[in-house]
């Protein structure tokens, strides 16, 4: 597993070690090498402070610098180098009130969220688990670092995190961990929506999303956070995406709600993509599309539209072949393709433009996609003037 965000990281450790700081690969990517899964992104903890990391390096970005992380952009991959921290007190259940730069890896360590997570690797190669971590990733276990309720009333985002990581992982949530998610609960309504939707996106392409929503129900999560839960079952036939996308229109589609994409801030080309694909599916629920339909819509709608026919019928849609068959032997796979313009047709009728073209070109659209007549502009001129008008 070693990539060029490792070796990036190593070049970053070796330099501060150079210069007789403690550095270590912490977090995810630990996690993740002895899972021996490719890391999201490799970062270094340090005893060094920022302005020393800024010091050491020659190209850096402050992107938290008051949290401690600087960006290294030295080497072939950026590197997130953070000094050791503990956090202050949350008296809001969602930001520490202060950040306290410390000398100990330990210290740093504690304040990570869940054990699988608080392990670092050092540049010798030796694992510093000070939690259990190895031991929990053999047993696919998802547990918090110290007294659980603690830990989820400090940062509700946590409980959401932790059905993220069993949901990727596929891994269960130990039991004293779960009883205090379930507790503490409550308190996720005061984290923002826009990590709480970082959360679902990643849940969205994960492995298991069921797993996810059966949590999200079991632990009485799902009345804390935005928008209606459908029933955790209706995720067990839907298979993993890649594109969240996908996930966000099955939502949707279960629970005919197209106001969770606002009140999760998702980006207009995300609304749209559901709503596309929503209407491919309702589309696709009452039967055969007509050449119309499969032209209006892309075949990434269709696709997404097949994919929750599949998790919601648990079968897959019969006719998936003949579809793109059929809509790729349209006489045209996009409108600029007409034969005619709307020059044209003020040409031939002698008018100014107005509503009236728009409508004459949808028509003319029509007739040529339903094969009714041919993209010739001889043959629209003439079913133009006699037929049309
Ligand atoms: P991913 O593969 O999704 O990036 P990750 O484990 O790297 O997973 P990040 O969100 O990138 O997760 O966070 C990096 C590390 O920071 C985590 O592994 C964990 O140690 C710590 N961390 C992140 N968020 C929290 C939190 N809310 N509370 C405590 N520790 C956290
Ligand atoms: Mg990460």
């Amino acid at each position: 597993m070693m990539n060029e965000a490792w070796k990036s990281a190593n070049q970053v450790i070796a330099l501060l070690e150079a210069h007789q700081y403690e550095a270590v690969i912490v977090g995810g990517a630990v996690r993740d090498f002895l899972l021996q899964k490719k890391a999201n992104d490799v970062d270094v903890a340090t005893s060094a402070l920022p302005e020393q990391v800024k010091e050491i390096f020659s190209k850096t970005v402050d992107v938290g610098i008051e949290h401690g992380t600087v960006l290294v952009v030295d080497f072939e991959e950026p590197i997130e180098v953070t000094t050791f921290r503990t956090e202050g007190a949350y008296t809001d259940h969602r930001r520490p009130d202060a950040v306290t730069f410390v000398r100990s890896l330990a210290e740093d360590l504690k304040r990570r969220d869940f054990t699988i997570n608080a392990m670092a690797i050092r540049p010798d190669g030796t694992l510093v688990d000070l939690f259990g971590g190895q031991a929990d990733l053999q047993q696919r276990i998802i547990r918090a670092v110290g007294n659980p309720t603690e830990r989820f009333t400090e940062d509700a985002l946590r409980i959401i995190r932790a059905i993220r990581f069993s949901a990727q992982l596929d891994f269960k949530i130990e039991k004293q961990t779960a009883l205090a998610m379930k507790k503490t609960a409550h308190f996720l309504n005061e984290i923002a929506v826009e990590r709480i939707k970082a959360e679902l996106d990643k849940i969205f392409v994960s492995q298991s999303p069921v797993n996810a929503f059966q949590h999200l129900e079991m632990l009485e999560v799902g009345p804390f956070l935005a928008g209606e839960f459908a029933l955790a079952k209706k995720w067990a036939d839907f298979t993993p995406v890649t594109d969240a996308k996908i996930a966000w229109t099955y939502w949707v589609i279960l629970t005919d709600q197209s106001e969770l994409l606002t009140r999760y801030k998702c980006s207009n080309a995300e609304k749209q993509f559901v709503r596309n694909s929503r209407q491919c599916f309702d589309i696709l629920q009452q039967g055969q599309p007509t050449k119309m339909q499969l032209f209006q819509y892309d075949d990434v709608y269709w696709q997404a539209a097949m994919h929750c026919y599949e998790a919601f019928y648990a079968s897959n849609y019969p006719d998936a072949e003949q579809l793109f068959r059929q809509k790729q032997s349209l006489p045209l796979q996009n409108s600029s393709e007409l034969a005619v313009s709307g020059k044209d047709l003020m040409q031939w009728t002698n008018q100014k433009g107005g509503p009236w073209l728009k409508e004459s070109l949808a028509a003319i659209l029509q007739a040529v996609i339903t094969s009714e007549l041919a993209n010739d502009i001889d043959a629209i001129k003439q079913w133009y003037l006699t037929t049309y008008l």
